[in-house]
């Protein structure tokens, strides 16, 4: 994932959450913490329509999804330009070979030199105007790369959870938006934070997309852009991220809530740098789904701890079926609020 922030202070539940400055790996990352806080805002948010009952609840296949993840960690750590990164990339497109399928690869100059970098889209086509964008990043942390680091919730978790959310989207018809699943690379940053600022030495791929879509005309319709970061923990605390977009944010906890999962969602407020800040900048809802208490103090972290044992399939379950039922609440949604 991303990288972790500065101050997020919680007016009304008096509550503050400090996330000490980036730090990488080893070094001590942060300090914490407080009463949690609820789902109270202290944004102003419009008043939201939610459409009624929405029909069916979404299936998603939580053991398919861990099964996708222990494959993608057995390839071992998959940092930028690595022979294990092509495997992973090779790996995805495998499965996505029926699909309308975007690469959008290109050459990233860092401070380590050029690597290629591929980004994967996996488009379902859906019958109303505009497009709703589900990521992740699929790259292991390129300063652990000579460790064993392989990154089972930070990337591959949520790399299977999209994998599987195709699973559900293909072959069915989609009265709704048309759903884009976007497997970005090249996110980690290449030097530890400590040396060069986060937003300067990652993102890349994802950068690189926003730009590409905002060129060619495709940004203006996307209607929302919704991330997975570590969101496979079998203890889930899924965050609510503060720089991400209010309204979205209240959408995914009202599909929670509709699901019964509204308990593993929201109970505290930090703010992350990650994938969603380029569409973000671009005026994009865009909300950072990501719980970045992993481990008590977030220990597992961007350390070789990181390994499939502390991920559930439940826990996928529960992101993946709360992501698709966002965007079949968002379908109903008329009007979307405005960004
Ligand atoms: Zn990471």
């Amino acid at each position: 994932m991303l990288r972790s922030v500065k101050f997020s202070t919680i007016l009304f539940a008096l509550a503050l959450i400090v996330i000490a400055c980036d730090q990488d790996k080893t070094s001590s990352k942060q300090t914490a913490q407080t009463p949690l806080a609820n789902n109270s805002t202290d944004e102003i948010t419009p008043k939201l329509n939610f459409p009624p009952d929405t029909g069916p609840l979404p299936k998603f296949d939580g053991d398919r999804a861990m099964q996708y993840t222990k494959e993608i960690v057995a390839y071992g750590p998959r940092p930028l330009g690595s022979a294990n990164h092509k495997k992973v990339e090779e790996y995805i497109l495998a499965h996505l070979k029926s699909d309308d399928v975007e690469n959008d690869v290109f050459t990233a100059d860092t401070p380590d030199g050029k690597f290629p970098v591929h980004n994967i889209v996996d488009k379902f086509p859906g019958t109303k105007e505009g497009i709703i964008v589900v990521a992740s990043h699929y790259d292991t942390n390129y300063p652990l790369r000579n460790t064993s680091y392989v990154g089972a919730n930070d990337g591959a978790s949520t790399s299977a959870l999209l994998l599987e959310m195709a699973n559900q989207l293909r072959g069915k018809p989609n009265d709704g938006y048309s759903v884009w699943l976007v497997w970005d690379d090249a996110e980690e940053s290449i030097r530890p934070d400590t040396e060069i600022p986060f937003e300067q030495d990652a993102l890349y791929g994802i950068k690189h997309l926003a730009e590409k879509w905002e060129s060619d005309g495709t940004l203006k319709k996307v209607k929302a852009f919704i991330l997975a970061d570590m969101i496979g923990d079998a203890d889930l605390d899924i965050d609510r991220e503060t720089n991400s977009t209010p309204w979205l944010e209240d959408v995914v906890y009202e599909a929670a809530s509709r699901l019964g999962y509204q308990s593993h969602f929201f109970a505290r407020r930090i703010e992350i740098l990650d994938d969603h800040l380029p569409f973000l900048k671009r005026g994009v809802p865009s909300a950072d789904l990501i719980d970045f208490s992993y481990g008590y103090n977030n220990v597992f972290w961007h350390t070789p701890q990181d390994t499939v044992d502390k991920l559930s399939a439940k826990s996928l379950e529960i992101s993946g079926s709360t992501v698709l039922e966002t965007i079949r609440i968002l379908d109903k949604m008329e009007p979307l609020p405005p960004k």
